[in-house]
């Protein structure tokens, strides 16, 4: 029988939880077939999240999590779910229940078909702010035009993956994690499910726009050194068209004498240039940002607490 492991990260998720739990064990509990656990991560949740999961191990033997010592980020934890993992098939899934566990059936049949991971991608975006799916729809064309990592645009992290994918995503252990790049990085045959968006039961989302712009970043800094290439471009296109004003003007000076007016040009040239060169430093900036976290290398996680029946030593390359 094959065993299958649901991780799920959790941040102050306490309102919906149980239903979750009791949702997703109704889809599992007609899946015979298959041997269900659940790994859920409270990440740095500060309601009753953590009291909550510990109740339910214990009332439930599929149930196990770990807990963080602070707020590490979701991407964070679905790489801790993953490194404590041992099923011969992984989900990751939101506690929030907009990821349908009706979909499980339907991802397990594609697995058994020969894929390696089925994935969920919404069909609309509808019941999203509009401003939101403005500013991602603008993230995804301009972050795969720029990268060799297509993303999918209506592409969620919920999927089912085989282990063979799972441990190939450990291994890349890099700190700034950005899953949905890593996803299809690793490459792989995944096959995509699309479902109709559904509400959030109970609780608010977590997200902040300030946190998508940073998620924005991040994603194109992570798959892709192109912006420093055409910041080296622009440099040399203007350092060229300089090179021609500076012998226009030398050669008009020599001819017709030194010429006073100019100071329309020169505040348009100084603004431009100026402006030009502190977009470059920040763009520059970005990716130091990035050497210099991932130079420190430190943990991705720090864990509080385990509950006892999961494996003490995690799979992941560098622990
Ligand atoms: N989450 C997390 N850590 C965070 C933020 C969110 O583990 O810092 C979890 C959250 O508990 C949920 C999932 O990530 O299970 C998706 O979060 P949310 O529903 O807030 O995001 P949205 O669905 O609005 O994208
Ligand atoms: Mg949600």
């Amino acid at each position: 029988m094959k065993h299958v492991e649901i991780i799920v990260p959790c941040f102050n998720e306490a309102e919906v939880l149980e239903l979750f739990l009791s949702e997703t064990e109704k889809v599992t509990g007609a899946l015979t077939d298959y041997r269900f656990s659940y790994i859920f991560v409270d990440d740095g949740s500060r309601d009753g999240t953590l009291a909550l999961l510990r109740k339910l191990s214990q009332e439930n033997p599929r149930v196990h999590y770990l807990s963080f010592s602070r707020n590490f980020g979701k991407e964070a934890a679905m790489y801790a779910g993953l490194s404590h993992s041992t099923g011969d098939l992984v989900a990751v899934m939101d506690a929030d229940l907009q990821h349908p566990p009706a979909l499980l059936p339907q991802m397990l049949k594609e697995i058994e078909a020969g894929h390696d991971c089925a994935a969920a991608c919404r069909s609309s975006r509808e019941g999203e702010k509009g401003l939101r799916s403005f500013f991602s729809g603008l993230f995804y064309r301009f972050s795969n035009s720029l990268s060799e990592v297509k993303m999918p645009q209506n592409a969620v992290d919920y999927r089912l993956m085989t282990r063979q994918m799972v441990d190939a995503i450990l291994q890349l252990s890099e700190v700034e994690r950005f899953s949905k790049g890593i996803f299809v990085w690793v490459g792989f045959d995944t096959v995509w499910i699309p479902y109709e968006n559904v509400e959030r039961p109970l609780g608010q989302s977590k997200w902040r726009f300030r946190s998508l712009l940073k998620y924005a970043v991040d994603g194109i800094t992570s798959f892709t050194t192109k912006p420093l290439k055409l910041i080296r471009n622009v440099g040399l296109v203007l350092f060229i068209i300089s090179l021609i004003y500076i012998l226009i003007t030398l050669v008009k000076t020599l001819i017709m004498g030194v010429d006073v007016p100019g100071y329309a040009s020169l505040l348009c040239v100084q603004l431009f240039l100026g402006g030009t060169l502190q977009l470059s430093l920040g763009i520059v900036g970005e990716y130091i940002a990035h050497i210099y976290l991932e130079a420190k290398d430190r943990p991705i996680y720090l864990l509080k607490e385990r509950d006892g029946g999961l494996a003490e030593y995690p799979r992941e390359k560098k622990l």
